[in-house]
Formats: C-alpha cells, sequence, structure tokens
C-alpha cells in the first residue's frame, strides 16, 4: 500500500491522499501526521474506498511525515465514526477528532512535569503570590494549569519555583491502574435482581450485540444488577464503558463502584487534568483500563477490547450534545455496542419515550425491576394547588409545604426543594417596577449569584456586579433575589453553578450525609443519583415550568424530573411524602404523577406524540443559521427557505427567530422540519443544503433528533 487516503483534521478539507515513504507502516486507523501546505497537521489513514476520491496524479503525491505512537483507530469505531457523520450531517473529521481527544496522548507514554506547592515560608510576598499560595492548596499540575486555577501568571509561578515554593514532581502517564476486583464485594442479590443479573451476564458472556432497557424504580437496584454485569466483564479480561449525564454524580457513583470492586473506575470528563487525560486515553487505547465512567464525551475514545456499555439515567437529556457535532450519545452508544458486537443496557426509572418504543418494537430488551430494594416504600405524592394555596408575596412556596418543612425540621429530618429550571431561583428584579436584567449578548436573563455578589449570563458567561438598584427606578435596594421563604434552616443550594467539580459535588453529598443540612434547594441536577436515608420530603416548586414553552418533549421531562425527584423522598426507612405544586392540577403529567400511574401518562403521552407526528412516530430537525450580522442571517435563512423542497410527507417550518434569537453575540434564525418516519431526513436536508453557499460570517448548523428547540 504506496498511496494511502487520510482523514485530516483541518474543518476546511476533504480527505487527502499521501504516499507513505519507504520503510514507514500504516494501515487503516493509523494515526501520522501530514504535511499541509508549509504545516503539519494530524491525520487518520482510512480506507480509500470508504472516502470521496480524490484527483491528485500519483507522482504530486506528498509523503507522510510519521506514524504517531498510538495503536490505530479499531474498525468498530471506524464504522461507528461512520455512522454518526453519516446520520447527524457532520463532517467526518470533526467526528473523528472526537476519538483523538487528548493531544498529549497522541505524542506516546512518557513523563509530564508537575508542580505543588512545598509549604515553605515564604519571605517577600507580593499580592499575586498571596493568591497562587491560597488557591494552589492540594493542587498539583503543569504551570499552565495552575496559572488557570489561580488566575495568576506563567511568570508569577515561575518565580515562585525559583524562590523554592513550587516544586516539580515528575509523573509516569502510563502509571497503571489498580485493578479492579470482580469478587470485592459481591452482594446478595434478590432473586429478581438475580434474574435481571443474569440476563445481562450471560450477554457478557455470549459477547453478542443485544440492547437491554433496564426499567426500574429508584432504588430497586438497577446500578447493583448491571455491576454484575461490569464483574462478569472484567473477569473476562474485557473493557467497560459507563456513560453518566453529569460530572457532579460521578462522586457518588465512584464510590459505589469502589465499595463493590475495591478501586475506584477510570473517569473521563472535561474538568480532568491534561496528565490524568493522558493517562485515561491511553489505558484506553492500550486495552488496560479496565472500566471507564465518563461524560458523554468518553463514548468516542478508543477502546481496544470493549465488551459492555452501559448508559445509566439513559432518559437524561445532557446526552444530547448542542454544539459541535450534535448528537445523542444514548443513540450512539447502542450504534456502537452494535458495531463493536456488544451488550448495551440503557438505565432509567423514567425511560425516553423512544427507548420505550424501540422495547415495544421488540428491538430493546426490557427488563423490569418494579419494586424498591428492602421493602422501602414509595413515597406519598400530594398536589398542591398553588391558585388556592398561595405563597405568601416574594416567596415560592405555599403554606402547607412551609408546614411539612417545619415539621421535618422539627424531626431532624431532611427536605428537598426542586427548581425545575436554571435561573428560576434567583432572579434579581426589582420590587418596586419588576424589572430583570437582560443580558447584552443573548436573549436571555442575567442570574444572580448571591455569593459573589454578580449577575451572570449562563449561556455567554456575561458577568457584572449586582447593583444597588434598578436603572428605572433608582430606589437603593429595590432590587430582591426572589427567595424561597424557607423557615430558619440550615440551606444548601445545588445547581451546576455551585457543584461545578466532582471535589464540590463530594463535599455537598458529605454534609448532606452527615446531617449538615436540611434543606436541599437545587436544580434537576438533584434528581437523580444522590441517597440520603434522613430525606424524607421533596418539594416540587413549580411543576408547570416544563409544560409551558414550546418543546415537544416538555410533558414526558416533567414526569421524569418530578418522578425522579419524587424518588430521592424516602429511601432508607422512613417512608418519604412529595409535596408538589401547579396551576394545573387537571393536566395528564400532574394527574400520572398523583396517582402513580405511569403507564397512563405513557400512553396519553405516546397518543399525543402520534398525532403531532413527533418522535418516535416522526421525525425533527432543525437548522439553524447564526452570523454577527442580523441582516446577514435573516438573509441567509431565507435563502435557506426558499429553496426548501416540496414533499408531501415532509413539513418545514420557518425560518423564523430562534426563541434563543441572540446566542453568544450571534444572530440566529430557525428552520424546523418535520418528517414521517419512513422519510429519511438526512438524505433530504443534505440534497436541500449542498448547492447553497453563503457568506463567510454565517454558520448554518444542523440538528436531527433535536431536543432543545431554542
Ligand atoms: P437504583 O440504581 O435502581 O436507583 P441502587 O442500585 O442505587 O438502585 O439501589 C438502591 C439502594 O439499595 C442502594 O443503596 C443499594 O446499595 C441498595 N441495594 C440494592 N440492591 C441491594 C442488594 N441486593 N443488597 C444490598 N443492597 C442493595
Ligand atoms: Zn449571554
Amino acid at each position: 500500500m504506496n498511496r494511502v487516503r487520510c482523514l485530516v483534521f483541518n474543518a476546511a478539507l476533504g480527505p487527502l491522499d499521501y504516499r507513505v515513504p519507504a520503510g514507514m507502516e500504516v494501515e487503516p486507523g493509523s494515526v501520522v501526521l501530514a504535511p499541509l501546505g508549509p504545516r503539519q497537521i494530524i491525520g487518520v489513514v482510512w480506507e480509500a474506498e470508504r472516502l470521496p476520491a480524490t484527483e491528485v496524479p500519483e507522482n504530486k503525491l506528498r509523503p507522510l511525515l510519521q506514524v504517531l505512537p498510538v495503536p490505530p483507530l479499531p474498525a468498530p469505531l471506524r464504522r461507528l465514526i461512520e455512522w454518526t457523520a453519516d446520520y447527524y450531517l457532520a463532517p467526518l473529521a470533526a467526528v473523528a477528532r472526537m476519538a483523538l481527544s487528548s493531544n498529549a496522548a497522541l505524542q506516546g507514554g512518557g513523563t509530564v512535569t508537575e508542580y505543588r506547592l512545598t509549604g515553605r515560608e515564604p519571605g517577600r510576598i507580593t499580592p499575586q503570590r498571596a493568591i497562587a499560595l491560597d488557591l494552589l492548596h492540594d493542587q498539583q499540575a503543569t504551570i499552565r494549569e495552575l496559572s488557570e486555577i489561580a488566575g495568576v501568571s506563567d511568570g508569577v509561578l515561575r518565580g515562585m519555583v525559583n524562590a523554592g515554593l513550587l516544586e516539580a514532581v515528575v509523573v509516569d502517564s502510563d502509571r497503571p491502574y489498580p485493578p479492579a476486583d470482580p469478587h470485592h464485594a459481591a452482594p446478595d442479590l434478590s432473586e429478581q435482581q438475580a434474574e435481571v443479573a443474569a440476563r445481562f451476564v450471560d450477554a457478557v458472556k455470549a459477547r453478542e450485540f443485544r440492547p437491554f432497557l433496564l426499567d426500574g424504580v429508584t432504588g430497586s437496584g438497577k446500578t447493583e444488577t448491571y455491576f454484575e454485569a461490569i464483574a462478569t466483564a472484567i473477569a473476562a479480561g474485557q473493557q467497560v464503558l459507563v456513560l453518566l449525564p453529569e460530572i457532579a454524580l460521578t462522586e457518588t457513583f465512584l464510590k459505589r463502584f469502589e465499595e463493590r470492586f475495591g478501586v475506584p473506575p477510570v473517569t473521563w470528563h472535561s474538568s480532568l487534568k491534561a496528565s490524568e487525560r493522558r493517562r485515561a486515553w491511553r489505558a484506553v487505547s492500550l486495552g488496560v483500563a479496565q472500566v471507564l465512567v465518563g461524560a458523554r464525551s468518553a463514548l468516542f475514545l478508543p477502546f481496544a477490547n470493549l465488551g459492555l456499555i452501559v448508559v445509566d439515567e439513559a432518559h437524561e437529556i445532557s446526552f444530547k450534545q448542542d454544539d459541535g457535532v450534535r448528537y445523542n450519545a444514548r443513540d450512539v452508544a447502542v450504534m456502537r455496542a452494535r458495531f463493536e458486537a456488544t451488550p448495551v443496557i440503557l438505565a432509567s426509572a423514567t425511560p425516553a419515550l423512544e427507548s420505550l418504543q424501540m422495547a415495544e418494537q421488540g428491538r430493546y430488551e426490557r427488563v423490569v425491576l418494579p419494586a424498591r430494594f428492602g421493602g422501602a416504600t414509595m413515597p406519598d405524592i400530594r398536589v398542591l394547588d398553588l391558585r388556592i394555596d398561595q405563597p405568601e408575596r416574594n416567596h415560592w412556596i405555599a403554606p402547607p409545604l412551609v408546614e411539612a418543612l417545619k415539621d421535618r425540621l422539627d424531626k431532624g429530618e431532611q427536605s428537598l426543594l426542586f427548581l425545575n429550571r436554571r435561573g428560576f431561583a434567583p432572579l434579581t428584579l426589582c420590587r418596586a417596577c419588576g424589572y430583570r436584567f437582560q443580558c447584552p449578548n443573548c436573549s436571555a436573563w442575567l442570574v444572580e449569584h448571591r455569593l459573589s455578589r454578580r449577575l451572570a449570563c449562563h449561556h455567554c458567561g456575561h458577568e457584572v456586579p449586582t447593583p444597588d438598584a434598578c436603572p428605572e427606578w433608582h430606589e437603593p435596594d429595590c432590587l430582591v433575589a426572589c427567595g424561597p421563604g424557607v423557615p430558619t434552616a440550615r440551606v444548601a443550594l445545588v445547581t451546576s453553578d455551585t457543584l461545578t467539580s466532582p471535589a464540590k459535588a463530594a463535599e455537598f453529598v458529605e454534609q448532606a450525609s452527615a446531617g449538615a443540612i436540611d434543606v436541599i434547594v437545587g436544580t434537576q441536577l438533584v434528581t437523580k443519583g444522590y441517597h440520603f436515608p434522613e430525606l424524607t420530603l421533596v418539594g416540587v416548586i413549580d411543576a408547570d415550568m416544563g409544560l409551558e414553552g414550546g418543546d415537544l418533549r416538555a410533558a414526558e421531562r416533567t414526569y421524569q424530573q418530578v418522578a425522579q425527584v419524587a424518588g430521592r423522598a424516602g429511601r432508607g426507612v422512613k417512608p418519604g411524602e412529595v409535596l408538589i405544586q401547579t396551576r394545573h392540577p387537571e393536566a395528564a403529567v400532574i394527574e400520572a404523577l398523583a396517582s402513580g400511574d405511569r403507564d397512563a401518562f405513557y400512553a396519553a403521552e405516546a397518543e399525543a406524540r402520534r398525532d403531532a407526528g413527533a418522535p418516535p412516530f416522526g421525525r425533527w430537525a432543525a437548522i439553524i443559521v447564526s452570523s454577527e450580522d442580523e441582516a446577514e442571517a435573516r438573509d441567509a435563512a431565507r435563502g435557506i427557505g426558499g429553496s426548501a423542497p416540496r414533499l408531501d410527507d415532509v413539513l418545514i417550518l420557518g425560518p423564523a427567530p430562534a426563541p434563543l434569537s441572540l446566542l453568544r453575540g450571534r444572530y440566529r434564525y430557525r428552520l424546523l422540519i418535520n418528517a414521517r418516519r419512513s422519510s429519511e431526513i438526512q438524505r433530504v436536508i443534505r440534497e436541500w443544503l449542498e448547492p447553497l453557499r453563503f457568506p463567510p460570517g454565517v454558520r448554518v448548523a444542523v440538528d436531527i433528533d433535536p431536543y432543545s428547540f431554542v
């Protein structure tokens, strides 16, 4: 093989052909360094016949420079990359890039020099050094990473190295992970659990593609049963991938895993240090990482010997990536299992309607755990009609919920108040005129961060100090942050702004478990994973929030969130109680929640979706056009709308300004495409957009199976 075709990591280029110089050995999947003009780029050798042909004559080909010292991307992963690019209409190279997610690892093994504080007394202390000394406790990382953590320059840190305040530590990126022991602490499974586990174990042993929908109420022992499958895979020398929806959940999971297998698993998420990333990536690609737990980006890691995939809380919308390659990790995980010929377990107490439908069609095997482990009972659910039980002014909770909270405080038990939208809680507004602060870059409200006294935008990160008065009324102290009006108690606010790292999540779990928190006030982060035996009351502040708004899955999401958060109550021996505040007690979702009739809810929801041609009965896609120039974005969107194909089974809506019409300084227009299941929505969009040309400032993104319609 003298001429090879490569995917190269340059967004503007298609595949390129190169010559393999004498003495160099490459095969499909080899990661290579190739010349491009005067520069060098990274590429992956691919099966030539699977890529569009190039026309460079033999004698014009430039030679590859180097094969990077990593194993070739395995064939099942190459097929997954192709499938993902094809299905989500993404550039092949952009998908392949997600597999090579540690630049350092591509250089092979080796050592990294990190630094940590020596603890020596500083002599001369500048303000910058004081900050570094304060913020770098218990940190060990490269100078670049430390400078980011402390917010001081590299120069300051190098000066501290010279002054003996920081010392170098040489870290070997290939040091092995301690081995997990499949027999470390195996539980006695209940009869029902054992039956479920046996099916998983058989599938792992057979090493065949078998998708499972593990449908079990919260606390039924779903984790324990799939741990048995993990044990089987480890014992057989295979690797396991576990996907979790939020990094805040990893800490709890790591503990459980360690109790069961003796050591924590390897982790993968965006806040890993570069050296940890390199180590994990290499261990995965060399086949020595046994179990890797990660966020959705772990899905494209180059496992050498994958034997099982688990997607926990598989209904979670955070498995959907909404920028770059817009893929749904739950769905791609099933495809990966298919290409790898392994079982895959989608675990949830509230499966997505799409997953239930797959089970109904016999494409997934549905396994059910209908009861809580150890006889713990499901909580009592009560609906509070906010039109009757009105909260006091500026407070969010109705008198019966206040009473219930007081009762738990008296008994020394814990309560949880669930706010089902980020930015709902500390929304700052003027008491006199209701003025709210808007982000200058986005069509979104600013949210107050009480501790830092700043208003921040969750989309672009814009921040300003919280002003003393609103610009219309000018009266000092006229701004109030709406508070819950919780009686005096030790309150912890748990949102993705407060639990920003696994360490902070661990601290919260520890405090809550130790009983140092009376009331947890949280967003969807608190709906899952946690297990606090003293937590006996859950209040859902506004169950209607999710029902309004134009999201087609809103009802399902409300149902899932409330059912999940209700599952936090009464997980110990004490029974739990759930109070749901609503203005629409007659809505199907609320009625289903109150009566605990899940099947009725899913049946009603399925009927509504069938009528609307919505998933899983029809398909949606979105085209999002954006530009910093509003007229340019609008014209491009109109151009797309004007050339829309006319097809019987495809409905095209828009263009219209997107609900989030300004995002990070870019104006956005949106078209929605609704198709019958049978029509090939990808092919229609590809053929529609391909001939169109746009000014360089315009970005056109396609979202297949969108979750967010903003
Ligand atoms: P789920 O994942 O379905 O929410 P878990 O696996 O977290 O359920 O189980 C809920 C609780 O019950 C956990 O604390 C777990 O350790 C415990 N548990 C479940 N099954 C068993 C078992 N067979 N033996 C001992 N403890 C169990
Ligand atoms: Zn913003």
